[in-house]
């Protein structure tokens, strides 16, 4: 391969979600880059802004004060999300007490995303964590512990979402927040034409190039099509226990990717 990327061997993988971040763990934000044309960022720092982590927990009154929020990042892998709220709770709301457990299923992001935190001012602080989870099933965290869920690009990727969406609600606080940031259904036609055809071929195209591996590019487009639309998600995330605010999303870039949030009663 081009940039010594290899593909899993078919016997060995485990499935084929696993092998693709396997195989992308290294070059994932050059994937990234290359398949939204950088606009990820944008999304992503949308995303935490929207969610103004660090900020005064009023919902919860003096108990939990000053001490931050406990933030769970779900198929947080990179670390992405977790870098930007860390820096966002410092810089925005002068907040140091705030922390993100990483939480992903595939060792090889975790590995990735650790690699990443050493140039960040939260490598071997309280601050972060990392933890190997399947985000359908968490034991090792309590009911009624987190404040703040985040879920970015992953929940795509998961066998049960619903029993996933349970899980996230089990976990958090009453009165914390989900907020999943994922790609969607593009709302105008003629836009949607363009972009089929953008993501059907050159997104596989891309993968091979740069990855060696057109399989799990092309099983990524067909994962983005199968995924359910802004409706249909928030109705599940209802399903789940939720309280929807408002219509229950925000859509991105039309409709290409979408914010939604559910808070625990
Ligand atoms: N959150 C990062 C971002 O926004 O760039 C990484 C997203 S990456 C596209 C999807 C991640 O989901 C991968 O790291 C993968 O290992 C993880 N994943 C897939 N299924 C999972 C599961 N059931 N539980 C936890 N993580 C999972």
């Amino acid at each position: 391969t081009h940039f010594g990327f290899e593909s899993v061997p078919e016997g060995e993988k485990e499935s084929k979600v696993g092998a693709v971040f396997s195989s992308v763990a290294s070059s994932y934000d050059t994937m990234n880059d290359l398949m939204s044309l950088g606009i990820h960022r944008l999304w992503k720092d949308h995303f935490v802004r929207s969610l103004n982590p660090g900020s005064p927990l009023a919902s919860r009154g003096a108990e939990s004060s000053g001490k931050g929020w406990n933030i769970l990042d779900i198929a947080g892998g990179s670390g992405d999300i977790a870098f930007r709220m860390l820096d966002h709770a410092t810089n925005i709301n002068n907040d140091r007490e705030t922390r993100v457990t990483v939480a992903d299923i595939n060792a090889d992001m975790l590995t990735e995303g650790r690699k990443r935190s050493i140039d960040t001012p939260y490598y071997n602080t309280k601050r972060l964590s990392f933890m190997e989870a399947n985000a359908q099933e968490m034991p090792s965290i309590p009911d009624n512990s987190i404040d703040l869920y985040t879920v970015s690009f992953g929940i795509r990727n998961f066998t049960d979402k619903q029993a996933a969406l349970y899980e996230a609600f089990r976990v958090l606080k009453p009165g914390g927040v989900f907020a999943c940031l994922e790609f969607s259904k593009v709302d105008n036609t003629l836009f949607n034409e363009v972009y089929k055809r953008w993501s059907f071929s050159a997104i596989p195209l891309i993968g091979q190039v740069v990855a060696g591996d057109r399989a799990s590019y092309q099983y990524l487009v067909e994962s983005i099509e199968r995924f359910p639309s802004q409706q249909e998600f928030r109705d599940m995330i209802r399903k789940a226990g939720f309280m929807i605010p408002g219509q229950g999303y925000e859509n991105l870039s039309c409709g290409i990717a979408a914010i939604h949030k559910g808070v625990k009663p």
